[in-house]
């Protein structure tokens, strides 16, 4: 990896679930022409590998073994039904599965395991490598792409997100009520938060933008003023 990283190269950004950070890294990276590579998909991957095979979420010797073994593709989207891309596992299309609530469920257990992580972190680490990116997740700036020269960290209050989250819900077709996702979202935060590997927490030199009373376009050009320097 270069010890300099041209300014601008390699964007991080992190934040709880549903804070906006994946609709503003799409952005910034449709704006600058750089690579949009969204993390989440693959701990999730990770998680819906296990289900389909029947494996336990709490087996972490079985589930580590597949993380390794996982052949994960994101590609641009190929159908207009509100995807960002395609994810390609093992072959098969798994794009709207991964968003399932048994993948919501599980996947913070999954993810909190330290070999699951390693697999992960060494292929994001791979792609940031080759520059020109925007990697959006939890432990980016932190961990990841330590060396990222912005850092920006995307938080609102957990009921702004729950509320977000289960509007997208409906809007996609899924009969599911606001408490329960609620309730699905701060059990993911509080294991995203707590666990010794990697925890969910801005990078030391990360801007913090609190979303939960901005617009998305407020948020946008906070972040493009960010990127401008
Ligand atoms: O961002 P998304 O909600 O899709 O992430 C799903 C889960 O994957 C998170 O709740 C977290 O447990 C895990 N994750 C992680 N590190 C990342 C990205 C996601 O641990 N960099």
């Amino acid at each position: 990896m270069s010890s300099s990283p041209e300014r601008g190269r390699l964007i991080a950004i992190d934040g709880p679930a549903a804070s906006g950070k994946s609709t503003l890294a799409q952005h910034l990276a449709n704006k600058l022409g750089f690579l949009y590579f969204d993390t989440g998909v693959m701990y999730r991957a990770a998680t819906l590998a296990g289900l389909q095979a029947g494996i336990p979420p709490s087996d972490e010797k079985r589930i580590s073994e597949l993380a390794f073994e996982l052949s994960i593709d994101v590609r641009p989207p190929s159908k207009p039904d509100g995807r960002q891309y395609d994810v390609i596992m093992n072959g098969e299309d798994v794009t709207w599965e991964l968003r399932s609530e048994a993948v919501d469920a599980n996947v913070s257990e999954v993810s909190a395991y330290a070999r699951v992580r390693q697999a992960m972190t060494e292929r994001q680490r791979e792609i940031g490598r080759r520059g020109r990116v925007v990697m959006v997740g939890r432990d980016i700036g932190s961990v990841v792409l330590p060396e990222a020269d912005l850092k920006i960290f995307l938080e609102a209050s957990v009921k702004e997100r729950a509320r977000r989250r289960h509007e997208e819900r409906l809007a996609r077709g899924e009969d599911v009520e606001y408490e329960e996702v609620l309730e699905s979202m701060r059990a993911r935060d509080r294991i995203d938060s707590s666990r010794d590997l990697a925890p969910l927490q801005a990078a030391e030199n990360a801007v913090i933008i609190d979303s939960t009373h901005m617009s998305f376009e407020e948020v946008l050009e906070r972040a493009l003023e960010l990127v401008q320097g």
